[in-house]
Parts: structure tokens; sequence; C-alpha cells
């Protein structure tokens, strides 16, 4: 059998999304209310798509905010982006454009793999992000969108499989070859 593509994503956004919640629901398939990680961790899951297994390593970050210093390694060693934001602050919705700047800065191009996300979409009643607000972005920044519950684990799974999509998109990948 072939082997496994390895294929690294950063998990990036602002403090409080919900970004270890999700990274340990769609790896260990449980939602931790108390779970609350300062440092960064990578995880890693087995994942077919298509037809290919994949190997999926995903570096879940400490969080950002506008004055974080970026850290450059994010930028040119990972294959894609899940910039999450959660659909009951605006202000998270807003650092995704900060930190996709950052990114685009560093890897000097126009376009990453990128997958946007409005977590906590459990929390109706408390939203501030619209749906429509996420798939604009999306349409702008020509990547995809989603809305997620990591508490119910709604679209998780879904998420990792757009962004493998979006990476698969993107022709050059060396370690392939
Ligand atoms: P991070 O700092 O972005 O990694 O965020 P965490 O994963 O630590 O989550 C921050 C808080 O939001 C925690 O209290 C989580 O239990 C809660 N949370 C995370 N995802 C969801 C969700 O989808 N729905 C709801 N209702 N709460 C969530």
């Amino acid at each position: 059998a072939k082997a496994p593509k390895l294929r690294r994503i950063a998990l990036m956004g602002s403090r409080a999304v919900g970004k270890s919640s999700m990274v340990i629901q769609f790896v260990e398939n449980v939602f931790v209310d108390s779970y609350f990680p300062t440092i960064e961790r990578a995880f890693t899951k087995p994942l077919t798509f298509h037809g290919q297994e994949y190997e999926v390593e995903i570096i879940d970050t400490a969080g950002q905010d506008e004055f974080s210093i970026f850290n450059g390694k994010h930028a040119l060693d990972m294959h894609g982006y899940v910039l999450v934001y959660s659909v009951t602050s605006k202000l998270s919705f807003d650092m995704i454009s900060v930190i996709r700047d950052k990114i685009l800065n560093f890897t000097g191009t126009d376009w990453v793999p990128i997958v946007i996300v409005g977590n906590k979409a459990d929390l109706q009643n408390q939203r501030q992000v619209t749906k429509e607000e996420g798939e604009e972005l999306a349409a702008r920044w020509k990547c995809l969108a989603c809305e997620t519950s990591a508490k119910t684990n709604h679209n998780i799974g879904r998420t990792f499989e757009m962004m493998i999509a979006e990476i698969e998109k993107s022709t050059d990948i060396p370690e392939d070859k």
C-alpha cells in the first residue's frame, strides 16, 4: 500500500474561540469543557479522503491577537491553515483577517490553503456573526468556509476534510514527489 501523505495544518485564531476543543473532538471524539492549554501542542490523526490515506498533523497554536508576534515557522512549515473564530464574537471574526495578512506577508504569496471556521454554532442566541458574513469572506479570499460546534461535534470532521481538499488544490508539494 502507498504510504499516507503527511499534511501539516495550523489551527489559528483568537483565544477561547474553541481551537483546542475542536482538535480534541476531532482526534479523541470528546468535548472537554475544562481543557485549558497555554502552550502549543501537536496532534496527529489518520484520515482517508477520496480513497487517499493521510496522516494529518494539527498544530494547535496558543492563540493570536493583533499584538502577538507571528511565529514564522507556522507560515513556512504548514500545508494549510484553519482560521477559527467564534460566531459569538465579532472581534474574533475580525482577527482572522489580521492573521491571514500576517501569513501572506510571511509566505510572500497571495493565496494559501485556508478554511475559515465559525465555531460555537450551537450558541445561536449569542450570535454576533452571521453565516453569510463567513461565506462572503470566504468568497473574497477564494477559500472554503464552514460553521462548527466542537460541543455537539457538528462539522468538525468535515472541517479537516475541507482543509485537505484545499491543500490538494495547491499543486507543488515537494515531499510527495
Ligand atoms: P481555544 O483557546 O481557542 O483553544 O479555546 P478552547 O478550546 O479552550 O475553548 C474555550 C471555551 O469555549 C471553553 O470553555 C470551551 O468549553 C468552549 N467551547 C469551545 N468550543 C465550543 C462550542 O462549539 N460550543 C460551545 N458552547 N462552547 C465551546
